[in-house]
């Protein structure tokens, strides 16, 4: 089995990439069109891991990538996200239910906001990647939320924003690359589950909350995510 994971920071793949470094096992890497992808064959598994940079065209880029030039048959993405609900605090974890973005706008046209031609507003991601994730969380005793993520090229620290994405959307979460993977993997037929921890609230305070939980958040989506791609049957 072939698995990506992709983050959107260098911080948000660092613990991964110390995971495998401490259990010995070869990464060999490879760039290519500015992003480095790093490579762990585990027995008759394979592993690939990158940073894309942050926003939608880098993650579509590199999930794109993953999928049609390594093989990729299933997507994760681990990084950190904006909680927009009450009951999502700094450090919890979340799995997207489905994916909207939140600054597509063609409603000049008379269509939704969100929505695109020949797309859909929202992008459900994998039913049965979903369920080992509760799974996973279910065994090592972590709990785990879940809801709609609304992706935009946009860090949203502003409540009037904030506000506007959870009456539209009716998300539970933000961030700035969650969609277009599932986009590209939806258009493929590959299997994703995306996985953020909170950093910050995406209100007027965000910059800074964000700026001081970005590496402790990165580490909580990273640590489920190893869990996760053990119970995929990842041998290490
Ligand atoms: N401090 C960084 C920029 C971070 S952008 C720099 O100066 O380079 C925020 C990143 O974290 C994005 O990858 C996004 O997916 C996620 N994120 C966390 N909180 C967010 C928020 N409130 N709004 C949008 N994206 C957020």
């Amino acid at each position: 089995m072939k698995i990506g994971i992709i983050g959107a920071m260098v911080e948000e793949i660092t613990p991964l990439l110390e995971f495998f470094k401490n259990a010995h096992l070869n990464i060999q890497t490879q760039t290519i069109g500015g992003n480095v992808y790093h490579c762990i064959h585990i027995k008759q598994d394979s592993v690939y891991i990158a940073y894309s940079k942050i926003g939608k065209v880098h993650s579509a880029l590199v999930a794109t990538m993953m999928i049609s030039y390594f093989g990729c048959e299933k997507i994760l993405f681990s990084g950190v996200a904006g909680g927009l609900r009450k009951d999502l605090q700094v450090g919890d974890l979340l799995i997207a239910t489905k994916l909207c973005q939140h600054d597509v706008d063609i409603s000049a046209f008379g269509h939704p906001l969100g929505f695109i031609p020949e797309s859909a507003v929202f992008i459900e991601s994998d039913a049965e990647l979903n369920s080992i994730a509760r799974s996973v969380a279910g065994s090592i005793g972590k709990e785990l939320k879940e809801g709609v993520v609304a992706s935009g090229d946009q860090f949203i620290n502003d409540d009037s924003k904030k506000q506007w994405i959870i009456q539209t959307f009716g998300a539970c979460a933000v961030e700035m690359e969650g969609a277009s993977v599932a986009v590209v993997c939806a258009a493929f037929g590959v299997p994703f589950c995306i996985f953020r921890s909170i950093s910050d609230s995406a209100d007027t305070n965000a910059d800074i909350s964000f700026d001081e939980f970005l590496e402790s958040a990165s580490k909580v989506s990273a640590k489920f995510c190893i869990e996760f791609i053990k119970k995929l049957g990842v041998g290490i």
